[in-house]
């Protein structure tokens, strides 16, 4: 039998860990890529510093949501290093004069939230059921079939199922909690991607999505030399596969009936065939390819804003931190800084950036120890360096033009740093440039926001989610598999996974 034609549009981490996928089941698999390197929103920029360089992570920083068996069964597992601190993360509220530390183990971290936050929840309860969810949301990772809500109450029953799924995380939050500061700590998660209402209906299930990866059990770590290394790496061994990549190649044009699309490279226009087009891309544009003038309206019309910031921050000599531990990884923990001090506070900032005429409301800063990270992975480098991921901030400005806002950030960083003096570099990105650099229709990290209406099972583009989840429309021979379909973004490759094993069905090749 001839092996199947797949063109797959995007060569981001859900791109490429299709065309992994399908290549290795036996397609023939090609790859158009707009920009001149593989990686999409996971890749590295190179600062230039009193005539040293280093590189950065411009998009993505951390990794954890990725599944331990694509992490395996790629080949990526045996061509990276990682490192994931085990020291607890430090959370500072405003006032505070030490931090409250996030331990792992359910019953420390019950009784450090008591005696810093006065917390009188089930805190233990809250991580027992979350985890009840998780395994049931990696079920159908692992057997790429993304679940419904029937599924879910079948397996966890309608309490689990209200609560975790289909309800709103303040009530979520409420259920099990009694301080201000355990629910912003929770709260965090669901606005990462935008201004999500914490009373939306199914914003409680972002908490378990996010803590739904197993490549380190749940939680976040790094890869020696950077995490762009993943997209890298997997490009590589894409193209000792078999898969053919164009780069610079812009896709402008699919005629999915006649099986055939037209790419621009060197401002000369290229046609190619193929048996299966899968979109490696964000809805918006996969929409405006392939879709109908109605298709691309019901697109247009879904919820697009991003509100975070990252602040990439680079140091001559190696951070001292004013609060840590003896432990050798307290240096990489994951710090927390919150300028908000209570849940009412934190919504009005979290939604205050839908207001065009402000540019910045103060809400969280997450600050992750990169540098110190490579020291631990014996990977050297020039500088120590770290990624501030922060909120919020509306679609209006480039992080060029915040000046004002940039001096804020630092501000509350440098409190928590010995030698600020030491700081040589930064470069502030907010959600109108990675609109600009990696396409993201209104800025968001995630394609789309995840809330009501487009996360769970709505994530999906397909007439026929019940059969086939990843396809696009009523089209027979185009899927579509970018952060806007189920799951979510961040680099996972979920997405990617389950679209080439339900095309994989579908072509009969499994
Ligand atoms: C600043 C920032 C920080 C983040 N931090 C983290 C983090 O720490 N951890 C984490 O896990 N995730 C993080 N994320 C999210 C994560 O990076 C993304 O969700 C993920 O990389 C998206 O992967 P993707 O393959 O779905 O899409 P993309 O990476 O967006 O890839 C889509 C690809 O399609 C290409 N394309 C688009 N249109 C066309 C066309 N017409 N023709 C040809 N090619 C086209 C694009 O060039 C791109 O390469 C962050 C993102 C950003 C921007």
């Amino acid at each position: 039998m001839r092996k199947p034609d797949v063109v797959i549009v995007g060569a981001g981490i859900n791109g490429l860990v299709a065309a992994n996928y399908l290549q290795r089941s036996g397609c023939n698999v090609t790859m158009i890529e707009r920009a001149e390197r593989v990686g999409g929103a996971c890749v590295s920029e190179v600062a230039s510093v009193d005539g040293q360089t280093e590189s950065y992570a411009l998009g993505a920083s951390v990794l954890g949501l990725m599944q331990d068996f694509v992490f395996e069964e790629t080949g990526l597992s045996k061509r990276l290093q990682t490192f994931v601190p085990e020291h607890p993360k430090f959370i500072f509220f405003p006032g505070d004069t030490e931090p409250t530390w996030i331990f792992r183990d359910p019953s420390e971290l019950d009784r450090e939230l008591a005696n810093k936050w006065g917390e009188r929840g089930a805190v233990e309860a809250f991580r027992e059921d979350e985890a009840k969810v998780v395994s049931f949301l990696q079920e159908g990772y692992v057997n790429a079939i993304p679940p419904s809500v029937d599924d879910a109450k079948r397996v966890l029953g309608d309490t689990l199922t209200k609560l975790w799924i289909t309800g709103s995380a303040r009530a979520l939050m409420d259920h099990y909690l009694t301080s201000e500061r355990s629910k912003m700590y929770m709260a965090m998660t669901v606005t990462e991607s935008g201004p999500v209402p914490l009373s939306d209906p199914y914003s409680a299930f972002t908490l378990p999505l996010m803590d739904s990866g197993s490549v380190f059990g749940g939680y976040y770590g790094f890869v020696k030399g950077g995490i762009w290394r993943i997209t890298e790496e997997l490009g590589g061994i894409n193209a000792r596969l078999g898969v053919q990549t164009h780069l610079s190649s812009r896709v402008v044009n699919v005629e999915p009936s006649g099986g055939n699309l037209t790419y621009e490279h060197e401002g000369r226009e290229q046609l190619l065939n193929f048996d299966y087009l899968v979109m490696g891309t964000d809805p918006l544009t996969a929409t405006r390819l392939v879709g109908s003038p109605e298709q691309i309206k019901r697109t247009e019309g879904q919820r697009f804003r991003g509100s975070s910031g990252k602040l990439n921050v680079m140091f001559r000599n190696p951070i001292r931190w004013k609060f840590g531990s003896g432990a050798s990884d307290s240096d990489a923990a994951f710090r927390f800084i919150f300028s908000v001090s209570s849940v009412e506070e934190y919504e009005a900032a979290t939604l205050g950036v839908l207001d065009d005429n402000v540019d910045y409301t103060p809400g969280y800063m997450q600050i992750y120890c990169e540098g110190a990270a490579m020291r631990h992975l014996n990977h050297s480098e020039p500088f120590d360096r770290l990624a501030v991921f922060f909120k919020n901030l509306s679609l209006g400005q480039h992080g060029a033009d915040l000046a004002g806002v940039e001096v804020q950030v630092k501000e509350k960083l440098f409190d928590l740093i010995e030698n600020p003096e030491d700081c040589v570099w930064t470069r502030l990105l907010t959600p109108r440039d990675l609109q600009e650099l990696f396409l993201f229709p209104g800025g968001n990290l995630d394609h789309t926001m995840l809330t009501g209406g487009q996360t769970y099972f709505d994530r999906t583009y397909s007439d026929d989610p019940a059969t086939d989840f990843y396809r696009f429309g009523d089209l027979d021979n185009v899927y579509l598999c970018g952060s806007g379909t189920y799951p979510c973004g961040s680099v996972t490759g979920t997405a990617g996974y389950m679209c080439s094993q339900q095309l994989l069905r579908h072509a009969k090749l499994d």
